[in-house]
């Protein structure tokens, strides 16, 4: 039996009825089906069913089974609570950066980035000239030794 993960399997007694949102697995283990009532009560009603309940006809037991229409208000209103608290969230930020202080923040950050820049070519420029240096260095090296070793010649 594949079990589904993020269903608690504990407290099997308080499953009937109790779940929030759409059940994806029984406490059993046992898959959750779709059904379609029959009864007086709740004619053509949709239902969540544990599987081995129904496969084995189960009656007034304690495996899930839960209406459609009420899984599915769960589940909005868990969704929408969801979104308020991501709302709330949001609001949140715009205040620690709204204002002055956003903008500083941006400020600096750009100034780092330009000062870092600025390094980094002035960095580059220097490092060129190094070598450009280190070039010239040795073609005056060799030019002294050949002027030098011409000077011997002579
Ligand atoms: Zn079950």
């Amino acid at each position: 039996m594949s079990n589904i993960s993020g269903a608690s399997s504990g407290s099997s007694s308080t499953w009937r009825g109790r779940v929030v949102g759409v059940p994806t697995v029984c406490w059993c283990g046992a898959q959750i089906v779709g059904k379609i009532s029959k009864s007086d009560p709740n004619p053509y009603r949709r239902y969540f069913r544990c599987a081995y309940a129904v496969s084995n006809k189960l009656m007034d037991d304690n495996h899930v089974f839960k209406w459609v229409d009420e899984a599915l208000l769960n589940e909005v209103e868990r969704l929408s609570s969801e979104a308020k608290t991501l709302e709330q969230m949001v609001k949140e930020n715009e205040i620690v950066f709204d204002g002055v202080e956003y903008e500083k923040m941006v400020f600096d950050k750009g100034l780092m980035k330009v000062e870092k820049e600025v390094f980094e070519k002035v960095e580059c420029v220097f490092r060129e000239a190094k070598t450009n240096m280190k070039k010239m260095m040795i073609l005056v090296i060799i030019g002294c030794m050949i002027i030098v070793g011409f000077v011997k010649l002579i």
